[in-house]
């Protein structure tokens, strides 16, 4: 593909440029190509080039190349100019989406042209480039630090588990869609059984590995559309989505057997004796409510226990 002036034209940057300047930048500048998947622009390498995208999608990335892509650039973009003011490294990834064609312009070509003999135009532009740099950093570390403090906020500390507060809002949401699309959504409500004595023979960090065990045995044997979560003490809830009661039975048998079946012991590879779950399993009617639904898991569990435990009621 070919650039022509008409085209650079249209490039915010070249705007109101003179026919002769744009003529220069379309001799000297270079095409290249870049496949799917290949960095532009990466932190770790110096860049001196401003880049034209004539054709193709760019993705945008601030911390990694594997975090999520915080933008996507679409032919006509011009990219690379921070790190031609300051001659640094590029402050974030740009990786192709697909093949990419590109008019690359070197630094030097087009300082020449913006600075002249000015040296005062290249020194503005350089302290404008690192208040600019300055700031993004600024927000990308506040959006971090955010994204950590919320993950930190769902997450149960000991098993890693959707805490309750996550839950909370999530079987809210979650049901009133199911309700809303006619959609089957399944509960159910785990408890440890004889946990009391449990503790009390193994220790309340014996009692800890026992939950530690039972959130690895929730995250492998759930589907990944499904939630695990920590409801409180020794006590766990499960959603699943689109799940009827039949499929649901299934899986609290599976995840009931997993459990009985599953190794416990200290970090240090001691032993520890397994336990058992009882597990209520309740499904949405119209117009269930949150507490509704819980309150016939509830009420399921609590007949689990009474039959004997280690056993699911539905
Ligand atoms: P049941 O079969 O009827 O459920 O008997 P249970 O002994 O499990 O029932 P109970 O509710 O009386 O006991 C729950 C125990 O769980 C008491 C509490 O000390 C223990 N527990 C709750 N949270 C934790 C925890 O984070 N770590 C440990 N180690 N124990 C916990
Ligand atoms: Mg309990
Ligand atoms: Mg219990």
């Amino acid at each position: 593909m070919s650039v022509t002036t008409e085209r650079l034209a249209q490039v915010e940057l070249f705007k109101d440029a003179s026919e002769a300047l744009l003529q220069n930048i379309v001799e000297q500048g270079e095409h290249r190509t870049i496949e799917s998947g290949e960095l532009l622009l990466t932190p770790e390498k110096e860049n001196h080039h401003l880049y034209l995208l004539l054709s193709g999608t760019l993705g945008l990335h601030f911390d990694a190349a594997n975090t999520p892509e915080i933008r996507e650039l679409e032919a006509g973009v011009a990219v690379g100019e921070m790190s031609i003011i300051d001659d640094a490294r590029p402050s974030a990834y740009l990786i192709a989406k697909g093949k990419c064609e590109l008019l690359a312009m070197h630094r030097d070509q087009i300082l020449d042209t913006l600075v002249g003999d000015n040296p005062m135009t290249r020194n503005l532009l350089q302290l404008m480039s690192k208040v600019i740099k300055l700031n993004t950093k600024r927000i990308i570390n506040d959006q971090a630090e955010i994204l950590e403090l919320a993950s930190h906020a769902n997450v149960d500390g000991l098993t890693g588990l959707y805490n309750r507060r996550w839950l909370d809002n999530a079987l809210a949401r979650l049901l009133e869609q199911s309700n809303d699309e006619d959609k089957s959504l399944a509960i159910l409500l785990l408890d440890v059984d004889k946990f009391k004595n449990y503790n009390d023979t193994q220790g309340h960090q014996g009692g800890d590995c026992a939950l530690i065990a039972l959130g690895d045995v929730l995250k492998t044997v759930v589907r990944p559309y499904d939630f695990a979560t920590r409801y409180g003490g020794e006590e766990f809830l499960v959603l699943l989505p689109n799940t009827d009661k039949e499929e649901a039975l299934s899986i609290a048998e599976r995840v009931r057997e997993a459990t009985e079946r599953r190794a416990i012991a200290y970090p240090d590879g001691r032993e520890l004796p397994s336990v058992t779950v009882s597990i209520g399993l309740a499904v949405n009617r119209p117009g269930s409510t949150p507490e509704s639904l819980i309150n016939s898991a509830d009420e399921l569990l609590y007949r689990a226990k009474e039959e004997g435990r280690n056993r699911v009621c539905s």
